[in-house]
């Protein structure tokens, strides 16, 4: 999936989250949202964010391989528990952006083996990162946030 399949998709969840829950700063929750749901990434070099991180994205994805532990439920879990010693909102936003990026690298051909390496069960999808497909998904992520947008201004 692009990166910026996974923003979309991040935005969506954060605009929708700051719906249903009662988030006090909701700017800061969209952000922070979005920006988790590119990092799990940063374990591949060639990522958006990894070119932008060279040295960690290199080091990680030699430690930890592309779509490995950092693509487990086990990270987001371990941020969340950490960020909610200092803040809730952020805790939750980071949670939910990172579980996006699982959710959509799950939808994929490849796959993610989400519970790795306690029960190594790839789980994928139909979609083709960076097909025809992937950019209509992209399109109707836009068109759902701009509604969204719009119906909160
Ligand atoms: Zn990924």
């Amino acid at each position: 999936m692009m990166y910026y399949t996974h923003l979309a998709f991040g935005l969506l969840v954060s605009l929708l989250s700051i719906e249903f829950f009662p988030i006090k700063n909701k700017i800061l929750f969209i952000i922070i949202a979005t920006f988790f749901s590119i990092l799990p990434d940063i374990d591949e070099s060639r990522s958006k964010i990894g070119r932008k991180n060279k040295i960690i994205s290199k080091t990680i994805n030699f430690i930890f391989g592309h779509r490995g532990f950092i693509h487990t439920i086990y990270i987001p879990i371990i941020i969340f528990i950490l960020f909610n010693l200092i803040n809730t909102d952020i805790a939750y936003a980071a949670l939910i952006g990172y579980l996006s990026h699982l959710l959509g690298d799950s939808l994929t051909k490849a796959g993610i083996t989400p519970l790795y390496p306690l029960i190594n069960k790839r789980i994928n999808g139909f979609l083709k990162t960076n097909s025809f497909f992937e950019k209509i998904i992209f399109l109707a992520l836009i068109l759902a946030n701009l509604y969204l947008i719009i119906k909160y201004i």
